[in-house]
């Protein structure tokens, strides 16, 4: 049953670490579709956050409130990621750490809601609409596939892999797209052709949330 809390602080501290090996894994392919279309910093980028944001959690107490545990990760990620995903990735995690408050443990629909809450997050900040060639192209259909799956009281894994499915499927729809934010968007037409390496970041970051649900189902 959905309703059934499901997440725990030791699911957010597993995610993260989840995030920090996934992203490790894919560097070079994050870099080499940030080379093709941008600076060639985002494998870097990604790794030095959530290698930081990894060690940050290790040092707080175990039973913090998811909620606090995002915020912790996402001030940690601006503090330390100096490319446009550092603010944006901090920006998402720190709003939807504040959507759970002080809840020791959430639910399907709070669950739904932080991820609704780390897209508003990271629109508020980069004013980018789907169809754009960033990272909301992945996270935008995440978002609405938790709350449709959710809604529709699937069970907390299947929901989760539907929106990484979402986000995997966004991310792959970016590559012929023309970029019209971020530093991609300098390219104008020449930006066409590749995958955007946000996108492909944020279907990591969901797939990580998958793995680590569907291990405590
Ligand atoms: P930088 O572009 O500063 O080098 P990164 O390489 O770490 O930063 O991140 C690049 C990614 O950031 C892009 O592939 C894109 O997905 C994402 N991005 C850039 N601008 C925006 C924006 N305004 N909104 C959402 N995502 C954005
Ligand atoms: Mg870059």
């Amino acid at each position: 049953m959905l309703t059934e809390a499901t997440v725990r602080p030791a699911t957010i501290t597993a995610w993260m670490t989840e995030i920090a090996v996934a992203v490790r894994a894919q560097r070079d392919r994050l870099t080499q579709l940030d080379a093709a279309i941008g600076d060639g910093d985002h494998g870097t980028n990604m790794v030095r956050g959530f290698d930081a944001v990894e060690q940050a959690l290790a040092g707080q107490r175990r039973d913090l409130p998811p909620g606090q545990l995002l915020i912790l990760s996402g001030k940690t990620l601006v503090a330390t990621v100096g490319g446009a995903s550092g603010p944006l990735w901090g920006s998402a995690l720190r709003r939807a750490g504040r959507s759970l408050g002080d809840a020791a443990e959430i639910d399907g629909a709070q669950l739904a809601a932080a991820v609704d809450g780390a897209l508003a997050g990271i629109q508020e900040l980069g004013a980018a609409a789907v169809g754009e060639k960033t990272i909301v192209d992945a996270l935008e259909p995440a978002a609405a596939a938790l709350r449709h799956a959710v809604g529709a009281r699937q069970p907390l894994a299947r929901a989760v892999d539907a929106a990484a499915a979402a986000a995997e499927e966004g991310a792959r729809a970016t590559l012929p797209l023309q970029a019209r934010k971020g530093r991609a968007s300098y390219l104008g037409e020449r930006s066409i052709g590749h995958q955007d390496p946000g996108a492909t970041s944020a279907a990591l970051i969901m797939r990580a949330l998958e793995r680590v649900v569907s291990r405590e189902d």
